[in-house]
């Protein structure tokens, strides 16, 4: 299996992805050069026997693999990008590596891409458990991970179950999604896209190669996403009435009910109605049967960061939804309780809280903590919401704790609609951390 031979690929951004990536080509043969502007990261590639060097420095190379997270145009391309751009060399992701692999060694196996703002990587994980629990051969990751290249060859019956991103998206060329879903769409990565129309653009290339016969899932809550429908090739199914939809917490679709999503305790809320009803309508064009969507939905052991239950200490739920880094996605989660204790805060998006306004009468009290936070509490002030400035999660833990067991609520919600960057290395560490200093709570540390 060498089909990269002979192709000069330059692999720039040695992150998670980056570097199972650069050695993966190099076994399929290419002859791969690394970079990453962080010293250590060309440490660790050296160390691994890659070869090392700063393409930007006269660009001799058939493709540029990129880094999701590395721009190749706004806000500024990335001198590698640049020079890739300037010789006229394709800027690939690591998608379209693996797309070519598994087609160069002659498998007809089948690729379902989900995208959207929000709601990507619970749909794809639930996609990859109802296949997967139907017994249909399928590697699961993309963005949430395992990266594509770090995926096996499956065979002709075998299904990828990809997450892309807009960055991603961005930088496939071949790959055609055998069916495809685009959740919905809210202002997001706008510094890279320029605006919502570019946002949008990046977001429907998951559709771009889809032929007659294909499946392309639109949600139904927003223009951007509903006015897709006109511009596919795939069949339409939309999420909603004709498609898969729900009414309260039944699944439905023109046959009947699917599901009843009361009895499925990892997907609380109208927002993993509509993951759910995205995974179901793809599971069964991939071949599950119907009958076994309701089973599976029903087993789904959920993603960790998002709602996930990480204690119950008296009778309160303390609830891990730090992957809410955005405001979107914190309604989601405020929406799915009555009443909660609130920690949020961090590095805030544009307008911060204030489109969270509707759920602020769920909020007993809120402990905020990160940058952000004097910004948040001022909207919450100005809303008449309590809450106190805790600096740090580690403050903030006890005293939400403290609030719950007086009776505000008997929910602690970790929603922070705000990236983490300014505390933490990522939502993960900010998860994990938030489930530490529960457990802490439980040993009566
Ligand atoms: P993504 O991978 O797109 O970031 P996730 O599945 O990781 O999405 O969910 C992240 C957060 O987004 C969840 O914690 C939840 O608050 C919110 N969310 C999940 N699904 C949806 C949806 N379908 N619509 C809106 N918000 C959602």
């Amino acid at each position: 299996m060498r089909p990269f031979a002979g192709q000069r690929i330059a692999v720039v951004g040695l992150g998670k992805a980056g570097l199972p990536a650069a050695r993966r080509l190099a076994e399929w043969g290419a002859e791969v050069t690394c970079w990453d502007d962080r010293e250590a990261a060309r440490a660790e590639a050296a160390a691994a026997g890659l070869r090392v060097a700063d393409p930007a420095a006269g660009f001799a190379f058939d493709a540029l693999l990129l880094s999701p997270g590395i721009p190749h145009g706004l806000p500024a391309p990335h001198p590698a990008a640049a020079a890739a751009r300037a010789a006229g060399a394709p800027i690939l992701s690591d998608v379209e590596f693996l797309h070519r692999a598994v087609r160069a060694a002659g498998s007809r196996a089948r690729f379902a891409g989900v995208t959207g703002t929000n709601g990507k990587s619970t749909t794809t994980a639930l996609l990859g458990h109802l296949l997967a629990s139907a017994g249909i051969a399928c590697a699961v990751g993309g963005n949430l991970g395992p990266p594509a290249l770090g995926m096996p060859l499956l065979g002709d019956d075998g299904v990828y179950v990809l997450e892309m991103s807009s960055y991603t998206l961005e930088r496939i060329e071949s790959v055609r999604f055998h069916c495809a879903a685009m959740l919905n769409l809210s202002p997001d990565h706008l510094d890279r896209h320029g605006d919502m129309a570019g946002y949008r653009a990046a977001k429907a290339r998951i559709f771009a190669r889809q032929q007659a016969g294909d499946l392309a899932v639109l949600g139904q809550e927003d223009e951007w996403t509903r006015s897709l429908a006109g511009e596919v090739a795939g069949r339409v199914l939309p999420l909603g009435p004709g498609g898969v939809w729900w009414e309260g917490r039944l699944l439905r679709d023109a046959e009947g009910v699917l599901a009843d999503l009361s009895r499925c305790p990892t997907l609380p809320g109208a927002h993993n109605a509509q993951n759910a009803a995205a995974a179901a309508a793809m599971a069964m064009f991939l071949g599950v049967p119907r009958e076994a969507i309701a089973p599976g939905l029903a087993a789904y052991p959920g993603l960790p960061h998002r709602q996930e239950i990480v204690g119950r200490i008296g009778g309160v739920t303390f609830v891990n939804d730090s992957k809410a880094t955005n405001a979107d996605s914190a309604a989601r989660a405020l929406a799915s309780y009555p009443r909660v204790v609130w920690i949020a805060g961090g590095m805030g998006k544009e307008g911060g809280i204030a489109p969270l306004a509707p759920w602020f009468p769920r909020i007993a009290e809120a402990f905020l903590i990160g940058r952000d936070a004097p910004a948040f509490a001022a909207t919450l002030a100005a809303h008449g919401v309590p809450h106190a400035l805790c600096g740090t999660l580690e403050q903030a833990v006890p005293r939400a704790a403290e609030a719950a067991r007086r009776g505000a609520a008997d929910v602690v919600l970790l929603s922070p609609a705000a990236a983490s960057w300014d505390q933490f290395t990522g939502f993960d560490q900010r998860g994990d951390r938030f489930r530490a200093l529960v457990a802490a709570l439980e040993g009566g540390g």
